[in-house]
């Protein structure tokens, strides 16, 4: 188990620092989170391991992939509200599998609606979330 930093000041945040001239304090929240980094980059997806190893394994996965995503919606980045959040096969399970660069966060509301075919999701998604991983692990080391 490794254990990893990860700081969370958002653009949003800086930017209403810089309207307040005068902060005597400057805080800086420092969330910490342990993921199995083995089990993230080789989810265990084959044999019959897979059955009693997959809610484990998907669990840390899907923690991992909600905490790399903000916590926040990909399509709407929050706009609709609704904190519901799904984590989203961007390829389907087949044929992406259930590595993080297939996962993605999306809120009930748009995921409903992208199952339903009344959105599209937009191109960074289907881009991959593999950049975002790469920047991800950059910040952790
Ligand atoms: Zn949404
Ligand atoms: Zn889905």
């Amino acid at each position: 188990m490794y254990q990893l930093m990860y700081l969370a000041v958002s653009s949003s945040i800086i930017s209403t620092l810089e309207k307040l001239v005068i902060l005597p304090v400057m805080k800086i929240i420092v969330e910490t989170a342990s993921f199995d980094i083995q089990k993230i980059k080789n989810p265990d997806i084959s044999g019959e391991e897979y059955q009693q190893g997959e809610q484990l394994d998907s669990w840390n996965v899907r923690e991992y992939v909600l905490f790399r995503d903000n916590h926040t919606c990909q399509c709407c980045k929050g706009k609709s509200k609704d904190k519901i959040l799904n984590v989203h096969h961007i390829k389907s399970r087949k044929t992406g599998g259930n590595s993080p660069d297939n996962l993605t966060t999306l809120c009930e509301t748009c995921h409903t609606k992208y199952h339903k075919g009344l959105i599209e999701l937009p191109e960074s998604i289907k881009r991959g979330q593999a950049f975002n991983d790469a920047a991800f692990m950059g910040i952790m080391r």
